[in-house]
């Protein structure tokens, strides 16, 4: 792919140095080949979802222009996560860094490997709060992020820094 298109990811982590640990996940995307600018939403805490009994996440959202593939990105997405996930702790327990590819302009995938959008990316507060800051106006299966983020129960989704966090 020539042309850079938009991209929006959420990371993600519970486990660890969770700020340092999505701090470093967001400096490799950066400068990745293929990346060209990338911005970075707010850092919220976020009571565990689904399984309760783990530690609380840091949640955040990106947004980035690339000229790579959906699948480069992945592969990307993928290699971020091995590198800053390589100490493990319990199986199938908490993690110490999850990178979804939320959305990419003007792609639509379903695979056995990439589903685009990401198919749960409308119903959590955690990915919507965080894409809300960096991307409001973004339309997402018919509806903008700002009205989605309104349709969700946002109240366990706790912004505890501003933007310049990824400065510190
Ligand atoms: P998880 O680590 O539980 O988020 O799941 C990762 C798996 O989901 C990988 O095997 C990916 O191939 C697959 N996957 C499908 N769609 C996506 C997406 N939009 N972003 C990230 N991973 C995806």
């Amino acid at each position: 792919m020539t042309e850079a298109r938009a991209a929006y990811l959420s990371l993600g982590s519970n486990l660890g140095s969770r700020e340092e640990t999505l701090r470093k996940a967001v400096r490799q995307l950066a400068a990745a080949d293929g990346i060209k600018t990338l911005s970075v939403s707010s850092l919220y805490e976020t009571e565990p979802w689904g399984k309760k009994d783990q530690p609380s996440f840091l949640n955040i959202a990106v947004s980035l222009q690339t000229t790579l593939t959906p699948e480069e990105l992945l592969a990307l997405a993928q290699a971020v996560e091995t590198e800053l996930g390589r100490v493990r702790h319990e199986r199938w327990g908490p993690r110490t860094i999850d990178v979804d590819i939320l959305h990419i302009e003007g792609v639509e995938r379903k695979t056995p490997t990439l589903t685009l959008p990401h198919p749960y990316m409308t119903e959590r507060a955690f990915v919507l709060v965080p894409l809300a800051d960096i991307a409001p106006d973004l339309v997402v299966m018919g509806r903008t992020v700002e009205k989605w983020e309104k349709s969700v129960d946002d109240g366990s989704v706790i912004r505890v820094a501003g933007p310049e966090w990824i400065e510190s």
